[in-house]
């Protein structure tokens, strides 16, 4: 996975005045020129050019630069020349290290939005020296949750089976699905695989992971080999599955996500050796 030159700012704190560049939000989608992909835009540690946020915090700093967030209002009228994309749309459209800033950027704007209250006696809830907060009646503690789900690709040697779900159209992806309590990551594989489309896996990998902020996910990906079992679908979750050589795939994932990723490496190097 790539690095960047940007260091998270944490525990949380102010940057030095000066200039600073900006990831700004409309109420919970990205804010970008109209002429290009959403980019970071240029300003003041206190404001960003040619725009009012209502509220902002310090992510960290891209080389010497601090990088700030900031939130506009939902009925802030837009000006000429900008518009709003929603965070997947902006993720599809970014670079990869301006994805990344503004998938970090989303899941605190997520958590500052919906930790306001103490989950056990409703009082509201005081930040403490991390992004954590601490209930003053209770003393009940929360910090950003992160989900974690896995995403797998399943291969026979020659083909991968893939699956599509109802409104993605002749898109196919990747069998993924959340983790339970009490259960580890290749546990969760082989149960969603086996719930999903009834087939048995064996030599279960771990390969890579990705921040998945939709809203606070982290994929968890794997290869894994088919070990027998027709493909049966849970027609709650997909309307379709089937084996797919690499000369004849359908239609994929875009290329920022992790299943895209999964089968762009599979097609290139295969899957890793028993
Ligand atoms: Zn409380």
């Amino acid at each position: 996975m790539t690095t960047f030159a940007f260091h998270r700012r944490y525990p949380p704190a102010q940057p030095a005045a000066g200039p600073a560049q900006w990831l700004v939000f409309h109420a919970t989608d990205v804010l970008a020129r109209a002429d290009t992909p959403p980019t970071l835009l240029p300003g003041t540690t206190q404001q960003p050019r040619d725009v009012a946020v209502e509220s902002a915090f310090f992510l960290g700093m891209r080389e010497d630069t601090p990088v700030m967030v900031g939130t506009l209002p939902a009925e802030y009228p837009l000006p000429p020349g900008w518009r709003v994309l929603n965070l997947r749309a902006a993720l599809g459209l970014a670079e990869a290290e301006i994805a990344s800033l503004l998938g970090y950027a989303a899941q605190l704007i997520y958590w500052q939005r919906t930790s306001r209250f103490c989950a056990s006696c409703a009082t509201p809830m005081l930040a403490n020296d991390s992004w954590g907060k601490k209930c003053p009646n209770c003393g009940y503690a929360i910090y950003p949750p992160v989900s974690p789900a896995t995403i797998v690709l399943i291969h026979d040697g020659e083909r991968i089976l893939l699956t599509t779900k109802d409104g993605w159209g002749k898109r196919y992806g990747l069998v993924a699905g959340f983790v339970e309590p009490g259960e580890s990551f290749e546990a969760c594989v082989a149960r969603e695989v086996h719930e999903e489309v009834g087939v048995d896996l064996t030599d279960i990998r771990y390969i890579a992971s990705q921040p998945w902020p939709f809203p606070h996910q982290i994929m968890v990906g794997f290869m894994a080999c088919y070990a027998g079992g027709e493909i049966v679908i849970d027609t709650n979750e997909l309307v379709g599955a089937g084996w797919f050589t690499r000369d004849a795939l359908p239609e994929l994932p875009p290329p920022f996500s992790i299943a895209r990723q999964l089968i762009e490496r599979w097609l290139r190097d295969g899957a890793p050796e028993p």
